[in-house]
Formats: structure tokens, C-alpha cells, sequence
């Protein structure tokens, strides 16, 4: 994407909020339902959507995080990002988060990274990542035995759960591309947090398989030999692609995987904070439009998560 086309989506998505309000009533009959969280001993797996590509993932025993982007600083902050410890210790206490095994960032741009070394800080948590991720939280003081920089292929145990990193693709011309090479100081400008590395991250526990896709973007051969039966699928800016590529994207994700049943996540507008009700990002009823289509054409169901809510995705599958 051209700056000036960067930026225009950024205003955009900083004004969209009284404008798009109403955006999520129309699709009530495919949320996600509600359910009670995984207790110890429980054959279950449950989650929790927490706005982006943040998931939180519990089977009673064990707790894992993807991204865990908390603090979404308002446009206004844009060029002196840093990670608010009071926000982020009162977001993981009302999602109910005290110890966690590793948070997982999908990607290393700010929307996804920029809190994980501080999520990891406050719970414990490995840090697991890319290098550019990992210099997040070297710039954040994250200590060197709390992050692991991963690579393709990587799988990891943790608990009953498995989590592995596939080497994927960002939604293509988007800004921020590059490598964070040092660690990084805080405050810093959205943009010097770089991508990094994009990955696809399957996650499993005990024959039940996730596939978290943070970003709408595909290599086409990531998930070879892979497969999951709900995918968090990554939507953002995908109403703004043509319909050749929200159906290579979807193949190359939902159908290669086999999925059942695909989760749409990255919809809401990320400058606005988590103790409101989210907000739909511009473009996100032609998101779901095309997500409907294909859900249909294939047979796999589309379902809308709910920001804190605890919800069974596998629930009701065969
Ligand atoms: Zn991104």
C-alpha cells in the first residue's frame, strides 16, 4: 500500500467508530455462543476473544495467549506507542488470566506485539515470536529466559497443548514491512514496529486443532499437510481485496486445513479500547459478505466471536 493510501485507512479507521456502531447486530444468529470456561479435568478447550488476533486459550489446566494486544493506544498516540501496565493488569484480570504457559504473537506490527512482552511479564508467560517480536521485548526489558524467537516448523509443548509455528504471509502492501533489529525503545512510533515475521500458528490439544490466521495474507503452500477444524481467521482489509483473492485466500487457509468452521477475527477498530463494545473496521461488512459466500459454497460454518466472552469453538462439530 502507498503511504498516502496507508494513511487515508488510518484516519478512516479512526473516525469509523460512531459510523460502523451498528454494524454487529445484523450478524447476531452467527455468534459464537457462550460457554462456561474449562475446569480442571475437563476434556475441554475453551476461548476467549479479546479484539485483533488476541485469544486467549484455556483447558483448565493450562492457559496460552495469542498476541494479547490490550492497551490499543487511540490514533491520537500513533507516533508514541508504549504498552499501559495498569490497562493491560486490568484486562488480564477481568478475563480471569493469572498464570500463562507462553503468549504467542502472530506477527511483530503493533497491533498484535506491541503488549505480548508485557502480557508475558505480568503472567509468567514464555514470549514466543519472531526475532523482530523478540525485540520487542528486549526493548520492553522482557528478560532473555522468558522469549523464544521461533522459526518454521517449530512446535512447542505446553501442558496437553501443542503450538506451531508455519511461516505464512501479511495481507500484501501493507505498511511496516521489514525486521525489527535491535531492541526496540518505548515510547516508539506505530510504525517501527515492523512486521517481522507473518506466521500461521496451529494450535492442538488432545486431537482438537486450531488454526490462528492473524493477517489475510497466504503463501498458498504454508499449510500443506496441516490440518485444523476451526480457523481464527484473519479478516482485516480483506473487504478491500478482490474476489479472486478472498477466494485463494480462503483456500489456501480454510480449505487446505479442512475446517469446519472459521472464526473471523482482526474486524474491530484497534484504536478503540476493550472496555467499550468493538467496533467494526471499515470494510467489514464486505468482509463478511465474502466469508458468508465461501462458508456456504464449502459448507463450513461462519461464526462471530464476542470480546470477553468464554466460548467452546469445536463444540457441536463432528
Ligand atoms: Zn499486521
Amino acid at each position: 500500500m502507498k503511504p498516502v493510501r496507508c494513511i487515508v485507512l488510518v484516519l478512516l479507521m479512526a473516525l469509523a467508530g460512531p459510523l460502523a456502531a451498528a454494524g454487529l447486530d445484523d450478524y447476531k444468529p452467527l455468534r459464537l455462543p457462550e460457554a462456561a470456561r474449562a475446569a480442571t479435568g475437563t476434556d475441554r478447550v475453551t476461548v476467549m476473544f479479546l479484539g485483533v488476533a488476541t485469544l486467549l486459550f484455556d483447558d483448565g489446566e493450562t492457559a496460552l495467549m495469542i498476541d494479547g494486544y490490550l492497551t490499543r493506544p487511540p490514533f491520537a498516540q500513533f507516533k508514541a506507542m508504549q504498552p499501559d501496565d495498569a490497562l493491560i493488569k486490568k484486562h488480564l484480570a477481568r478475563a480471569g488470566v493469572g498464570k500463562l504457559a507462553a503468549v504467542a504473537a502472530v506477527h511483530s506490527h503493533f497491533d498484535h506485539a506491541l503488549d505480548s512482552p508485557r502480557v508475558a511479564q505480568f503472567t509468567g508467560a514464555m514470549l514466543l515470536g519472531s526475532e523482530s517480536t523478540a525485540n520487542i521485548g528486549r526493548g520492553q526489558g522482557l528478560v532473555e529466559s522468558q522469549i523464544r524467537v521461533v522459526k518454521n516448523g517449530d512446535s512447542l509443548p505446553y501442558g496437553k497443548f501443542n503450538i506451531t509455528f508455519l511461516t505464512s504471509a501479511h495481507l500484501p502492501a501493507q505498511f511496516g514491512l521489514g525486521q525489527i533489529t535491535e531492541p526496540l525503545k518505548f515510547p516508539a512510533p506505530g510504525e517501527a514496529m515492523k512486521l517481522g515475521e507473518a506466521f500461521s500458528i496451529l494450535i492442538e490439544n488432545q486431537g482438537r486443532r486450531y488454526l490462528i490466521q492473524g493477517s489475510a495474507g497466504f503463501t498458498g503452500s504454508e499449510l500443506a499437510g496441516h490440518k485444523a477444524d476451526v480457523v481464527f481467521l484473519g479478516a482485516g482489509g480483506l473487504g478491500a481485496t478482490t474476489a479472486s483473492y478472498q477466494g485463494r485466500y480462503w483456500d489456501a487457509i480454510v480449505k487446505t486445513v479442512g475446517a469446519r468452521r472459521v472464526v473471523p477475527i482482526h474486524w474491530d477498530n484497534f484504536y478503540l479500547p476493550l472496555d467499550v463494545d468493538l467496533v467494526p473496521s471499515p470494510g467489514f461488512d464486505k468482509s463478511m459478505d465474502a466469508l458468508i459466500a465461501l462458508g456456504k459454497r464449502d459448507g463450513v460454518e461462519i461464526r462471530l466471536p464476542v470480546e470477553w466472552q468464554w466460548t467452546e469453538p469445536t463444540l457441536g462439530l463432528k
